[in-house]
């Protein structure tokens, strides 16, 4: 069995570790590694390693950490297999998905920061005769990003590359469920002779580590994806500091499907922003209303493809895989139970699945669809974060604009209609960070991502997140 080791200054090393935590596979439910439980006297190491890294990475001026943010990009790619092979077994994810979207995007994320902050330039303002002032950006110091383990390289890359290409050090810890990939990138990093400090990977528990990294005095902003109510307790724990924070938290996402949209092509949308990596992307769509005129065909129509949608192992020819964890799986089991009695109807899915052969002990469950529920059911308020949506018919523009934004999350929605009027007039009004008009996923790296209300505060990609990873100092001089 491996037994994966955290990243400080430079080496893998496992000293210190007082205890190990189990990883295992969700597609088969087999311990299949061990990872360090971190502490405290790691953290001071690795934030000690950091603090000393951080000025030279800083001097390297934006070409020379270019260098390194594209070695690294260039030595995901060349790893992809093995990369992506190491994804599903952590997650139960289907081989393809990352193959084609988790590994190739962490790649292009190193790569498009490495780009972005040779042309990151700081504002200068003009007083008439009197005097001129320009604003310094100057990188942090040592900064924290915890990420999530529902696109494990993913998201923590999407988080290191700006601030590590802003000039800061960084010490990162993934997610618990899904440490593999970070570890393999800790190995990466070791191939290209990324300066020893610049960034240090630490593994292990939330409530411990990750606690402890955002209580850190010395850690000057933390970057964060993840649930709701963790963002909440990172929030209070950072306010005292005065932290900086970027909290990307959970969604409970509509989607509206007008009677004049492109119905084939909405099908195939619905389905994908559902259920891809088993609805377990933050930006998944989980409500789905559909205008009343064509919902019985609408819903014939998508039910019929979603019966054909394979679910199992995850090595093979299947759209959807395992759910990350026994827990996470009873979790969202227990949300459909809950779903039938506030008075909803499963009308597809809805159960467990158990494969036969090597995944018989896996965490599958059925694409589910329900229908029946109010705005005001649970089911349709909190975030179940699995293969299961809601339907629902509505009448009018303005009755789709309430139900779309009647949850207390905000982060995205997407509106399929062929009317771009009416486009327009959604997107303005839709209480979210990101709409998507008759698409879902199609991602600029320089656009802003997040949420408002209860999916977070700040964003992230392009110039948002250089901003965040950089403190503006103004100078005025006076002539
Ligand atoms: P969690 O909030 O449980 O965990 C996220 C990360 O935070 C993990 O690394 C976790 O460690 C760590 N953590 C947990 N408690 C603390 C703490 N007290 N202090 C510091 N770190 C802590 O989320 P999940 O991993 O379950 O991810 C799923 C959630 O992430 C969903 O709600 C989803 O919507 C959201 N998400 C949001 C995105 C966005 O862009 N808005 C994108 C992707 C996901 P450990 O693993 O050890 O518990």
């Amino acid at each position: 069995m491996d037994t994966l080791a955290n990243y400080i200054n430079g080496q893998l090393t496992n000293e210190n570790t007082d205890n190990y935590l189990e990883n295992i596979n969700p597609a088969t439910g087999e311990v299949y590694s061990l990872l360090p439980n971190s502490n405290l006297n790691q953290l001071n190491t690795a934030i000690a390693a950091a603090t000393s890294a951080q000025p030279a990475w800083e001097a390297l001026g934006t070409e020379g950490r270019s260098y390194y943010l594209n070695r690294l990009a260039d030595k995901i790619a060349a790893n992809l297999d093995q990369l992506a092979a190491a994804e599903t077994e952590d997650t139960g994810k289907p081989i393809a998905l990352a193959t084609s979207l988790d590994i190739p995007r962490a790649a292009s994320n190193f790569r498009f920061f490495a780009q972005a902050i040779s042309q990151f330039a700081s504002e200068s303002h003009n007083m008439g005769n009197q005097a001129i002032n320009y604003t310094l950006r100057d990188p942090l110091g040592v900064v924290g990003c915890i990420s999530p383990w529902n696109l494990p390289l993913y998201l923590l890359t999407w988080k290191i590359a700006p601030a590590l290409a802003a000039g800061n050090s960084v010490i990162a810890k993934p997610s618990e469920l899904a440490p593999k990939t970070a570890y393999l990138l800790s190995q990466l990093c070791i191939d290209i002779g990324l300066p020893d400090g610049v960034l240090n990977i630490l593994h292990g528990q939330g409530n411990k580590i990750g606690q402890a990294i955002i209580e850190h005095p010395q850690i000057k902003a933390i970057s964060f994806t993840g649930g709701t109510k963790t963002g909440q307790i990172i929030a209070a724990s950072a306010a005292p500091q005065f932290k900086k924070l970027s909290l990307e938290l959970g969604g409970k996402n509509p989607a509206l499907v007008f009677a004049d949209c492109d119905f084939d092509k909405t099908i195939d949308g619905i389905i994908r922003a559902s259920f891809t990596n088993q609805g377990q992307v933050c930006m998944c769509s989980s409500r789905i209303y559909i205008e009343q005129s064509i919902y019985p065909s609408f819903k014939q129509a998508l039910l019929k493809k979603i019966q054909t949608l394979a679910v199992g192992d995850p090595l093979t020819d299947v759209i959807l895989g395992a759910l990350i964890s026994k827990d996470h799986q009873e979790k969202v089991l227990a949300y459909i139970r809950l779903a039938q009695q506030e008075g909803g109807t499963i009308v597809c899915g809805g159960t467990q699945y158990v494969p036969t052969g090597r995944c018989e002990g896996g965490f599958f469950i059925t694409p589910t669809v329900i229908e029946g529920l109010s705005i005001d059911a649970r089911v349709n308020q909190e975030e179940i974060f699995g293969p299961v949506i809601t339907l629902q018919p509505f009448n009018s523009e303005q009755e789709a604009l309430a139900l779309a934004n009647g949850t207390n999350y905000g982060l995205a929605a997407t509106v399929w209609t062929e009317n771009l009027t009416r486009m327009h007039r959604l997107a303005k009004q839709l209480d979210v960070g990101v709409v998507w008009a008759n698409s879902w996923m199609l991602r600029d790296l320089r656009t802003p991502l997040g949420g408002v209300k209860n999916s977070g505060l700040g964003r992230e990609g392009g110039w948002e997140a250089l901003r965040f990873f950089t403190e503006p100092k103004n100078v005025c001089i006076p002539y």
